[in-house]
């Protein structure tokens, strides 16, 4: 055999996996068909990120006249940033090379299909291998008559080419991706809109945070509009005129110059020719996992994207980790909650179950909230919106979820995640010292909050 492992995807799923491996002892190569790092690091986390993070400093900066300090109207370098951005992504993609080389982890360039049970296919290489580690990752849906023309109709990777400012600018999809690129574009100074099918923004998060955030988009003149879905586009000489529709059947059409279609994503668990070698397929894409992301193949493990949801970089590093020390004799098992953020201004961030979910899980459920304007913190950073939220267990007191939409709540949601990964109750929160003035702060306040015992705001009686 070439290979101990062989690992198709240098995204977070795959190199997490390679490099584990590679540290157990096991001779290990990545196949890679496109750019080391995945979409994460190149068209995914990392670019969108650089870009927040110069929409917040316009953001920052238009709104210093509040506290006295005036600049001028922002010009911004289209060129400069995107070499600037470009430069962000490099760093995080040749750090990926040197830890291979490090590690002495094999990278075979190019496209890789499974031409045998322990044989791989790239180009007109043949790889065998004892165990695989199949982490290719997912694909952006595309909606038929709203196809990327790689103009004016964009997916998420055509989004991040910002080579001029839309005048006016349409996300399709409320979640994650159409947030965070409705963000940088009203930051950069489009008219923006955000239409998502479902009745609120951010499905599947507590309606709390979810309408936090929506107010705080609403009060800044981004229009949002639920329960509304694009039906089709055309192009005129002014832009792409857009039919909007809502859940009653009534049509209207806005006219935008940028549209980007963010309503999901496909994982790529088709086209490698694992039906071939008996590995389930689901008609989606996806590759049925057990605990040990082990397929229904047992020496071909499946992680990240293309695996399961959530579509989640970290909860693809994670099981990149677990399937490789599985792979390698290790006892290792994927049972942790999932963490996840939307880098929005607030950020909204939330871990474990929502009180709705709880309630339907047969939990006595226990709540407590705190609203940022009640922070000194958030008061002084001049970003008071949002709020906090904890949910627990009545009967056990044991922390259950955190919800929040916050300055930095996608930091200050780790510390929910390590709650609950130690069974800790609110009344361990609640009774934490935390440092002061900090956002952090604000999830010890709910759990005093749960608990009766609020300083800052008015308790509820104490269930
Ligand atoms: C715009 C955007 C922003 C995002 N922001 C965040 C964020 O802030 N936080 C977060 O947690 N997640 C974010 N995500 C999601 C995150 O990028 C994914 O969850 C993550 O990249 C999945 O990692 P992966 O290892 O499963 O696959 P991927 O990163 O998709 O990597 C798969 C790799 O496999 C390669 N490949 C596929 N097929 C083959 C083949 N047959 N042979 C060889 N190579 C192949 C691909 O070229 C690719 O490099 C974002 C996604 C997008 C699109």
């Amino acid at each position: 055999m070439d290979y101990q492992l062989v690992v198709i995807g240098s995204g977070p799923g795959g190199y997490h996996a390679a490099i584990r491996a590679a540290q157990l002892g096991l001779k290990t190569a990545v196949v890679e068909k496109g750019d080391v790092g995945g979409v994460c690091l190149n068209v995914g986390c990392i670019p969108t990120k650089a870009l927040l993070h110069v929409a917040a400093d316009l953001r920052s900066a238009s709104h210093a006249a509040d506290y006295g300090v005036t600049y001028g109207a922002p010009q911004i370098d289209l060129d400069r940033l995107a070499a600037w951005k470009k430069g962000v992504v490099d760093k995080m993609t040749n750090g990926v090379g040197m830890l291979f080389k490090g590690n002495k982890v094999d990278l075979i360039e190019g496209e890789a299909r499974f031409g045998g049970a322990n044989e791989l296919t790239v180009g007109d290489r043949t790889v065998t291998f004892e165990k695989a580690i199949v982490a290719t990752g997912s694909r952006p849906v595309v909606l038929p008559g709203l196809e990327p023309d790689g103009e004016v109709i964009v997916d998420s990777t055509g989004a991040l080419d910002l080579t001029s400012v839309p005048k006016r600018f349409l996300a399709i999809g409320g979640s994650a991706i159409g947030l965070e690129f409705a963000e940088i574009h009203h930051a950069f100074g489009s008219e923006t809109t955000v239409v998502e099918l479902l009745d609120e923004i951010v499905p599947g998060a507590d309606p709390a945070v979810a309408k936090a955030l929506r107010k705080s988009f609403e009060g800044r003149g981004i229009d949002v509009r639920t329960g509304t879905k694009a039906v089709e586009a055309t192009r005129t000489k002014d832009g792409l005129d857009v039919t909007l529709e809502t859940k009653d059947g009534a049509r209207e059409t806005v006219t935008v110059d940028k549209l980007l279609v963010a309503v999901g994503r496909t994982p790529n668990g088709h086209d490698l020719g694992l039906d071939a070698i008996g590995v389930e397929v689901d008609e989606r894409g996806y590759v049925p996992v057990d605990d040990h992301l082990r397929s229904s193949v047992p020496h071909v493990y499946a992680i990240g994207d293309v695996a399961r949801p959530p579509l989640l970089a970290h909860k693809a590093m994670k099981e990149g980790l677990v399937a490789a020390e599985h792979a390698a004799g290790v006892p290792a098992a994927y049972d942790t909650v999932v963490p996840s953020v939307i880098y929005t201004h607030p950020e909204l961030a939330s871990v474990g179950l929502t009180e709705a979910a709880a309630k339907e899980a047969g939990y006595d459920v226990k709540v407590g909230s705190f609203p940022l304007s009640a922070s000194g913190r958030a008061t002084a950073l001049g970003s008071d919106e949002g709020v906090v939220k904890i949910v627990g267990d009545a009967a056990t007191d044991v922390v259950l979820g955190a919800h929040m939409v916050a300055p930095n709540a996608g930091d200050l949601i780790a510390e929910a995640a390590l709650a609950i990964e130690m069974g800790a109750t609110l009344e361990d929160v609640a009774l934490t010292q935390h440092p002061h003035p900090t956002i952090a702060e604000t999830f010890m306040e709910a759990a005093e909050h749960a608990h009766g015992r609020a300083i800052h705001i008015a308790n509820r009686r104490a269930r």
